[in-house]
């Protein structure tokens, strides 16, 4: 098995996050938790970059409309439709709208347990429910309610991987090989060594 510090996750910083001056917040609490930015560019995706974005999980559809429908109920409200792959195409639809409408910043982060980390300072789905302390919870403010009434995407800021084989499809899909760089910074010492030994010289 490989060591968990070589794992990778792909992030993109959606165009509200851009048109919200959030580049850099949204950087720092990745970077400051000590995983590595290894690949980034800055781009206006295409509507076909987009579905075949979502649609490289053949269970996605399942979960983005069951997630959904989820939410109604939870709330005691109801949904726009009961079937989840009904709710997931709508989505798509949407999605190619909201994630084609401006530039987004695509980035790979590298580290120890960095798929699960990402999603956890990213925050859940929709910003509404999504943890105090979040990038989601704390910059934004969007629901499924709202995003259903204007028929729209969720405005979230971010796309982060949300699983390791969902990661390993989706970093090929907007980087090639030779964008993702291998490089070494000090601070790995410190995180990823067994013994601290060099600090005393
Ligand atoms: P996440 O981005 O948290 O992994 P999903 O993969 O389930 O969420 O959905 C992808 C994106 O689609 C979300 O980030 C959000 O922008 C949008 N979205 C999800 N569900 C809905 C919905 N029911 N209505 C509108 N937009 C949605
Ligand atoms: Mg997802």
């Amino acid at each position: 098995m490989a060591h968990p510090k070589t794992e990778r996750t792909l992030v993109i910083v959606k165009p509200d996050g851009i048109q919200r001056a959030l580049i850099g917040e949204i950087m720092q609490r990745y970077e400051r938790t000590g995983l590595k930015l290894v690949a980034l560019k800055m781009l206006v995706p295409t509507e076909s970059m987009i579905e075949a974005h979502y649609l490289l999980d053949s269970n996605w559809k399942k979960n983005v409309g069951g997630k959904a429908i989820a939410s109604y109920m939870k709330k005691g409200e109801t949904p726009p439709s009961s079937d989840p792959i009904e709710v997931a195409n709508l989505v798509v639809a949407r999605l190619k709208k909201y994630m084609t409408s401006g530039p987004v910043i695509a980035m790979v982060w590298e580290g120890a347990h960095a798929v699960e980390l990402v999603r956890k300072i990213t925050g859940g789905t929709e910003p509404r429910s999504a943890g105090i302390g979040t990038i989601r919870g704390d910059f934004v403010l969007d629901s499924y309610q709202m995003a259903d009434s204007d028929d729209r995407a969720i405005r979230n800021l971010i796309h982060a991987s949300g699983t390791i084989p969902e990661a390993e499809m989706e970093i090929p899909h907007w980087f090639t090989h030779g964008e993702v760089v291998n490089y070494h910074v000090p601070h790995e010492a410190i995180l990823y060594d067994v013994d601290m030994k060099n600090i005393l010289g």
